[in-house]
């Protein structure tokens, strides 16, 4: 069986608890051929000299760990935070340039080559309606999460993956705590499209924390995503720690191919290439 992970937050991410050597150690004993390492670039925290700095030794630490471990093929990446402060009133995306000029920065110079674009922060999280300071109803708050999906598609910088779609049901705020295809169809449908067209991968997450889908986005949305025309997904473990690396792969693979997928696809040397779910 190829057994893959495509998201993965060492300690060089606030929130990551394992070392790159723990994981590598981790996917050899399991038998993993391929892992990419996405630690967070949220740039709320604020940029400056260091975060480069940061994301340098971060390259460095993945660049000479790998050499021990040839028969894995592992991808060095970021997860980069698209923030709902960055769509404006006229909704554009409002870039902070220093912000942009870093992540091109370390796209450029460093060996970071795979990249997910996630959304994270989002209203719905914080409860209120941003323009009337009301509660936000479900429809509501769902509904603007996805448009900030749908606008995050057109970030302004690279990426490959589109990460957790789905998010905003992680934290329970709702009863029937599920994205459900037919309450958004419109936008989910312009999101997949967008997907599609501008051939990303949709990865699927295996980290739900409260959502009550089985994975992040449902199997129902896989489908959709499949019909329309979508073929590139990848599994997501959104490891944290080591342990977590291969969190529900079984049950994602099935997923998969119930789905009718036949391939993941993983990013290595700059190339999507796709290989086969056995
Ligand atoms: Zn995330
Ligand atoms: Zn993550």
């Amino acid at each position: 069986m190829y057994k893959l992970n495509a998201h993965t937050h060492t300690n060089f991410s606030h929130d990551g608890r394992s070392t790159v050597q723990e994981y590598l150690e981790m996917a050899q004993a399991n038998g993993m051929s391929y892992l990419a390492f996405t630690d967070h670039f949220d740039t709320e925290w604020g940029t400056n000299e260091q975060t480069f700095a940061h994301y340098a030794r971060m390259c460095q630490e993945i660049a000479s760990k790998r050499l021990l471990y040839p028969d894995i093929q592992v991808a060095c990446g970021l997860e980069i935070g698209f923030w709902d402060e960055r769509v404006g009133k006229d909704g554009l995306v409002v870039s902070d340039e220093s912000e942009l000029q870093l992540i091109h920065k370390i796209q450029k110079e460093t060996c970071v080559e795979y990249c997910i674009n996630s959304v994270h922060t989002t209203s719905v999280l914080m409860g209120t309606d941003p323009k009337t300071g009301l509660p936000m109803d479900r429809q509501t708050g769902f509904e603007r999460h996805l448009q900030i999906v749908l606008q995050s598609l057109d970030a302004p910088y690279h990426y490959d993956t589109i990460g957790h779609f789905g998010f905003c049901t992680r934290k329970k705020r709702f009863e029937n705590n599920a994205l459900f295809y037919g309450d958004h169809q419109t936008t989910i449908d312009k999101i997949l499209d967008g997907i599609i067209a501008k051939q990303k991968i949709l990865e699927i997450n295996s980290a739900v924390g409260q959502s009550e889908m089985e994975c992040l986005p449902s199997a129902e949305i896989l489908k959709i995503y499949k019909k329309r025309g979508g073929e590139h997904i990848t599994f997501a473990a959104d490891a944290h720690e080591a342990k977590a690396l291969l969190h529900n792969f079984d049950k994602v693979r099935q997923i998969a191919l119930d789905a009718g997928f036949v391939y993941y696809t993983i990013k290595k040397d700059g190339q999507l290439k796709m290989v086969k779910i056995d």
